[in-house]
């Protein structure tokens, strides 16, 4: 990127909104992912236009463009592999209208997860994914990775709520997708293929959300289980009895370990641990729910079965979960944290197969996820300074996609494909699917300035 490009930059989001000072690009060399990668520049624009006449720049000059949010995607997505320019969308963080008689929130990219709830609170309406990042992440991220979250089995994800997008093409045109209604069903569905497709197929601009009324009654319990396989049967016949939980969150062995021992926190000595949680509008509806998902983990010799009799209660059950992520952190210098995905059915073979894996390798792991909608993170722990770790942790990862693969799963449930888990997406597509894939990315971005070398397109 020479200086007349640079000029030119300026020129278009104002110096204010320019950097190539060194120490300004270093965070942006990195996401929450194991990958880094310096840019050699950085933009924040300000309005669409500005977007558009960047890309139309990138096109007539052919340097590379990367988008992003708050940079806490765990795999790769917005690490400027090819450097060139990065496209920091965070000061688009405007929410434009809230119309909660048409079930819609429409905003900018840049508007954090949280603040989206915050206003929506008042009004008793919520959208749902509700990452575990939700303080920080944008919702622009959240559509381009089709983010998810603990809800998921009752909620859906991301894309199950966006009804419509503006979007900048990589070559500068601007386009609006979807409708501003609750449902459609007019043309190919354009909307849904920007969903998830991870900053390279166009600059997402402005989005239209389905919101939801918020069930404010929840009731939350957890339970613990001497044998895995009861733990897996519990969450098969949960769902069987027609109860879809708003959270079953299932714990292995090695997490409560690490919870007890690095944590110091008040956990049995088990083999599995299950946190549920039902919602609805009324108590009632929602002890309903629970009365039945305590009456199926009783079936399945569950003990120490704890329900919450206060917010507080339940908040302090929802602690062991949400403390997993920095507690097993501290046990190396390095991690990684996957998101695979089975068929529900499945979960307790991938649980097994993926500690079985790890074990082989010697590297300190957790495996912890959302049962209800077949999602698992196993978080592996290593020291980067360590060829033999590093080794073991590609061979450990490499082991778990197949193992996925083979269950009928996906290799990624909610983080998204990025740079991470690009090398592997021959194991789940086959090669017909994957040439359309590039087809589409040619057809969008034909001299692929766009996020290249993103989901091995
Ligand atoms: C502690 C922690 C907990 C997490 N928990 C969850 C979880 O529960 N569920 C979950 O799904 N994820 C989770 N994540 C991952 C991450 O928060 C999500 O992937 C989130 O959606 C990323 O949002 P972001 O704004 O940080 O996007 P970034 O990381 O900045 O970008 C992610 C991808 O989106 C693209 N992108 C960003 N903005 C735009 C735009 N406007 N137009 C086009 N492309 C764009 C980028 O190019 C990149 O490919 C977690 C991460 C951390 C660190």
């Amino acid at each position: 990127m020479n200086l007349s490009i640079k000029q030119k930059l300026k020129e278009i989001v104002g110096e204010e909104n320019f950097t190539d000072d060194l120490i300004e690009l270093v965070p942006y060399a990195y996401d929450a992912s194991d990958h880094d990668h310096r840019p050699e520049a950085v933009v924040w624009p300000t309005h669409k236009e500005q977007v558009s006449q960047i890309l139309f720049l990138a096109n007539a000059h052919r340097f590379p463009v990367t988008p992003r949010g708050a940079g806490t995607g765990l795999s790769g997505g917005a690490v400027p592999v090819q450097g060139g320019l990065m496209m920091d969308l965070s000061k688009m963080n405007r929410i434009l209208d809230m119309r909660i008689a048409d079930r819609q929130a429409i905003v900018e990219p840049g508007v954090v997860y949280a603040d989206l709830e915050n206003a929506l609170t008042p009004h008793g309406f919520f959208f749902p994914p509700d990452p575990s990042s939700s303080s920080v992440c944008t919702l622009g991220g959240n559509v381009a990775t089709n983010a998810g979250g603990i809800r998921g089995a009752k909620y859906g994800t991301t894309r199950d709520y966006v009804l419509g997008l503006e979007v900048v093409l990589p070559e500068g045109q601007l386009i609006r997708t979807g409708s501003n209604c609750i449902k459609s069903a007019s043309g190919l569905d354009l909307t849904r293929l920007f969903v998830g497709s991870e900053g390279t197929l166009g600059v997402i601009t402005e989005i239209t959300l389905k919101i939801s009324p918020k069930p404010f009654a929840i009731k939350t319990a957890s339970a613990s289980f001497s044998n895995l396989g009861d733990a897996g049967q519990s969450v098969i016949e949960i769902i069987r009895s027609g109860i879809i939980p708003s959270a079953l969150e299932l714990l292995d062995e090695n997490t409560i370990r690490v919870l007890r021992d690095q944590g110091k926190m008040d956990l049995p000595q088990v083999t599995a641990m299950i946190l549920a949680e039902t919602d609805g509008y009324t108590d009632g509806e929602a002890s309903f729910q629970m009365d039945k998902v305590i009456e199926v983990l009783k079936r399945n010799h569950a003990t120490d079965i704890r329900i919450a009799r206060s917010t507080q209660e339940a908040e302090d059950l929802w602690k062991i979960r949400k403390s997993i992520g920095s507690i097993a952190a501290q046990l190396r210098t390095h991690n990684v944290s996957e998101d695979v995905t089975v068929p529900i059915s499945k979960i307790i073979d991938l649980m097994t197969g993926i500690s079985n894996i790890v074990h082989h390798y010697g590297l300190p792991f957790v495996i912890f996820g959302h049962a209800g909608d077949g999602n698992l993170h196993p978080r592996i722990m290593y020291d980067r300074s360590n060829p033999e770790q590093v080794e073991g942790l590609r061979k450990a990862v490499e082991e778990i996609f197949k193992l996925t693969c083979q269950l009928g799963g996906t290799l990624s449930g909610e983080h998204g494909i990025g740079l991470a888990k690009a090398p592997y997406l021959p194991l789940e597509h086959d090669s017909m699917n994957l040439n359309l894939m590039r087809a589409i990315k040619k057809l969008f971005d034909p001299n692929h300035i766009l996020n290249p070398g993103k989901m091995n397109l």
